[in-house]
């Protein structure tokens, strides 16, 4: 069901400021952007607005990153499901910014839980008390842990102590192994056992926030044409300020040069010379492509572990559920979640009457399940369907793809952000500036582009003043 959402509040910390390179004081310089996901674009975005002269390259042959979209059946739409939450303030000032925001479609959502075999509905407060798996008091354990949890200020504390030992000592043990341990093995596999309590309360925060009132329903939006609407508008206006785009260029060495430039081999014999760079790609490529780096900050950031994901789409002629989102704690099931996307996603208007459904598996970096075949995953993903829902049949698939990426969220493990590489590097002039830096929320483009702002503006921006003032 489609919701009247009232129009979000003016939001002073929009970067709608125009481009002010003599308020600011900095003389304008020339900038490499590497890599074109949304956190390459804020960081374009924050420099244009600053008078600065900006080249902003990608590797692959569109912007977007995580994001971007590809083409299933008759419909384009992005590659990794994406949903906006209301309070998501800083995408939708950006929203606002590229006229997109007053388009968005807001939506009632459903949770589902698939649990000993069977499909639940929890997602109003009814339906959580008579939820069969737990008992009354678990389920009073469980909803005073989420709401802990939702209170809690002092990150730093959780960063200390392993997800495990804090669920137990919250839930429970029944609730832990019951519910908290399939979906951390679901999400995180193995490598839940290395990962802090601050995971568990920045995602709980986040589904929180999410409901507009403690256990009441979810609202979830979405700019009609999905993510490619928002990159295709925010890759114009950057245009249109003056920036510089490059596609399928992918930066393979950046060393600098004695006169103080950045020498940057796109490695296909085109060379390009920048005064300052900032590469926003995942911390272990930045060590293999910035030989200066020193050897502690290469340490750092091949450090960093990340969960990587396999995900198919699924564009299907009939519905196979009313949850947007259907957990998983049956462990003979090889999926994290079902995600249906057409529960938010109007069918008729943006999907050709069809139904759009994700079947995403995280997996560590370096399992080799991110490398397995298509075929294989496929008919992991089918059998799978058969088994859970009794009414779906294979000839209701319309088209199903597959989509991999091996850097998708740094894993939170104990005390992550002390062992964090800075962002202002030893490299005058470079600057790796990327999603691993999120140490107080879990991974969403919204906390992408405040963590991008954030560190721009105090970081990255100050140190480029202090080097030209000297
Ligand atoms: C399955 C899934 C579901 C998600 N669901 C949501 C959601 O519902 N809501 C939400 O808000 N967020 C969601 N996200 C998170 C969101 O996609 C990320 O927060 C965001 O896209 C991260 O952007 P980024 O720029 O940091 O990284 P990336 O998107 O990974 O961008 C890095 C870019 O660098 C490029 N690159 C790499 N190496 C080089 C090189 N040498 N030279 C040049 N370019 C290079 C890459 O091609 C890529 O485009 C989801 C992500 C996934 C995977």
């Amino acid at each position: 069901m489609s919701v009247a959402v009232p129009t979000q509040p003016t939001n002073e910390s929009s970067t709608t400021q125009p481009a002010s390179a003599a308020a600011d004081g900095a003389p304008s310089s020339r900038w490499l952007v590497i890599g074109g996901g949304v956190m390459g674009l804020q960081v374009a975005r924050d420099l244009i607005q600053r008078g600065q002269n900006v080249t902003i390259a990608e590797a692959a042959p569109t912007f977007g990153g995580l994001t971007s979209a590809w083409q299933l059946g008759d419909v384009v739409w992005d590659r990794f499901y994406h949903v906006t939450l209301l309070s998501d303030t800083k995408l939708r000032d950006l929203l606002k910014d590229l006229d997109l925001e007053s388009q968005m479609d807001w939506v009632e959502t459903k949770t589902g839980f698939y649990s000993d075999g069977q499909l639940l509905s929890m997602s109003n407060t009814a339906e959580f008390l008579k939820f069969p798996p737990l008992n009354l008091i678990e389920k009073l354990r469980l909803g005073g842990t989420i709401f802990y949890a939702s209170k809690i200020k002092n990150w730093r504390r959780l960063e200390k102590l392993s997800v495990e030992k804090w669920l137990r000592r919250w839930s429970g043990n029944g609730v832990f192994e019951k519910i908290w341990q399939p979906l951390l093995k679901a999400k995180l596999g193995e490598a839940y056992k290395q990962t802090s309590a601050a995971f568990i309360w920045a995602h709980t925060a986040r589904m929180y926030k999410a409901r507009r009132s403690g256990m009441k329903t979810e609202m979830f939006g979405y700019v009609p044409g999905g993510y490619a609407t928002i990159l295709e508008k925010w890759v114009q206006w950057l245009e249109d300020r003056g920036a510089k785009t490059l596609v399928s260029s992918p930066a393979k060495e950046v060393r600098k040069l004695e006169d103080g430039t950045f020498r940057v081999d796109f490695g296909d014999g085109r060379v390009e010379t920048f005064d300052n760079v900032v590469s926003t790609i995942a911390s272990p490529v930045i060590a293999d492509t910035v030989p200066q780096l020193s050897d502690e900050e290469k340490k750092r950031h091949r450090g960093i572990r990340y969960l990587g994901v396999v995900c198919a789409s699924m564009l299907m002629k009939k519905p196979i559920s009313e949850y947007y989102v259907t957990n998983i704690t049956d462990t003979w099931v090889p999926l994290t979640a079902v995600i249906e996307m057409s529960t938010i996603v109007n069918s008729e208007s943006q999907l050709g009457g069809n139904h759009l459904v994700y079947l995403p598996k995280y997996l560590p970096d370096d399992h080799e399940g991110l490398n397995g075949s298509d075929e294989d995953y496929k008919e992991k993903c089918l059998s799978t369907l058969e088994k859970m829902y009794d009414h779906f049949s294979r000839d209701q698939v319309i088209d199903f793809k597959i989509a991999r990426a091996k850097y998708v969220a740094a894993l939170a493990t104990i005390d992550y952000s002390t062992r964090l590489p800075n962002v202002v590097s030893s490299v005058p002039g470079f600057y790796a500036l990327n999603s691993a830096h999120i140490v107080k929320g879990n991974l969403n483009v919204n906390e992408t582009i405040t963590l991008g702002e954030e560190k721009f503006v105090e970081e990255v921006w100050p140190d480029y003043q202090r080097r030209v003032a000297k």
